[in-house]
């Protein structure tokens, strides 16, 4: 679904990724995983066309999105779950929840895809009228990637979900990961939480200092005894 070669990518003159390659399956969930700063949110980012890409190619779904705005890559059904999850917070749940269907393509059936968000989130049904800003961290998560359902998206790009939750929040947030891939969704997910990043994904790739230093099927790169002792602290 999302094949990346040769990427390079960064703030004006200052190059964070290099040289990257990366693919992700349909119905999968790939996971970055790397150290703070190695360019994972970069390359959400790039993917998604907030950062231009210096060279080489971000195809998706068979086309090369590299040059495309990043409307028409929303438009083609790629979301964002922002790093911090950036719910606005003097808006209601349900008002948040709307405004994922601003974008053309989720204008028919929004009603239809809430009411569905709801039966998938019942937390979120049962807080519709609060704000925001007043739920929990875990509950803002879930509205995060709720709002991003909204928007009808075929690959979803969840950058750190899991920050600063509570251990019981961050389980449960994997399930709905894994929940989003029974139900079809292509992930593409940036962790720090590496283990169970690679537990729960499919295929894993590991960036450091913007490049990719190994990259496999994920239930390998979780057994391997290099990745277990830099990241797992084993
Ligand atoms: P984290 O999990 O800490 O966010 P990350 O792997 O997502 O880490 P990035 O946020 O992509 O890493 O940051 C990669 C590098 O890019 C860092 O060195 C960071 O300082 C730099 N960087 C990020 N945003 C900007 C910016 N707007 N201008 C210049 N440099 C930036």
């Amino acid at each position: 679904m999302l094949d990346i070669k040769g990427l390079s990518a960064g703030y004006g003159p200052v190059v964070i990724l290099r040289d990257i390659s990366l693919g992700v399956e349909p119905g999968s969930i790939t996971a970055l995983v790397g150290p703070n700063g190695a360019g994972k949110t970069t390359l959400m980012k790039t993917i998604l066309g907030l950062i231009r890409a210096n060279s080489g190619s971000i195809v998706y779904d068979g086309a090369d999105i590299s040059r495309s705005p990043s409307h028409s890559r929303v438009d083609g059904g790629i979301a964002l779950v922002p790093e911090g999850r950036m719910v606005f917070a003097a808006l209601t749940v349900e008002q948040n929840l709307r405004l994922g269907a601003v974008v053309p393509r989720a204008h028919g059936g929004a009603l239809e895809r809430l009411e569905e968000i709801y039966r998938q989130f019942p937390r979120l049904k049962e807080r519709r009228r609060q704000l925001a800003g007043s739920m929990s961290g875990g509950e803002q998560q879930m509205l995060a990637i709720g709002r991003s359902l909204m928007a009808k998206p075929r690959l979803i790009l969840l950058d750190e979900p899991t920050l600063g939750l509570a251990p019981i929040m961050v389980k449960k947030v994997f399930e709905i990961i894994s929940q989003l891939r029974a139900d079809g969704y292509t992930v593409l997910l940036s962790e720090q939480n590496s283990k169970l990043a690679l537990e729960t994904a499919d295929h894993g790739y590991i960036i450091e200092n913007g490049i990719v230093t190994l990259s496999g099927p994920a239930h390998q790169l979780v057994d391997d005894p290099e990745v277990k002792r830099r990241y797992f602290g084993m």
